[in-house]
């Protein structure tokens, strides 16, 4: 995906800071951290989002969701984190990358979803 900024990131063409590389997965922080602790979580192959798995995907979300916890203590979450997969343009996605969210610190994060009345 030659126009991907994770595809990017992934290829080394722009820089991030990394927090954790393998042969499948790539984490990086967030440029715009919405918390002390903010780091995206993707795979290095591109999938536009989580509308777009497969089957074949399956042990590649599988170590994704291993890895997060993993990763968000060794970040400093050792009270919990909120882990949030934006998808599509009703979720909200604005990178079309698969990723995960890692968001935590020490303060309790603000409720996100507002109850229809
Ligand atoms: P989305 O809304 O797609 O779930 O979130 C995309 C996230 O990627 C945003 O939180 C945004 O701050 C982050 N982001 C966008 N461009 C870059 C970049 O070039 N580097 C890094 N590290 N994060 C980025
Ligand atoms: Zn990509």
């Amino acid at each position: 995906m030659d126009n991907c900024i994770f595809c990017k990131i992934v290829r080394k063409e722009l820089p991030c800071n990394k927090i954790y590389e393998d042969e499948d997965l790539m984490a990086f922080n967030d440029i715009h951290p919405a918390a002390p602790v903010h780091f995206l979580l993707i795979p290095k192959l591109h999938i536009d989002s989580l509308a777009e798995i497969q089957d074949h995907h399956q042990n590649l979300l599988g170590k994704m969701l291993l890895l997060a916890p993993r990763l968000a203590k060794e970040q400093g979450c050792d009270d919990g984190f909120r882990t949030i997969i934006n998808t599509g343009h009703v979720g909200g996605q604005e990178v079309l990358h698969l990723h995960f969210h890692v968001i935590g610190g020490r303060k309790r994060l603000p409720g996100m979803i507002h109850h229809q009345g």
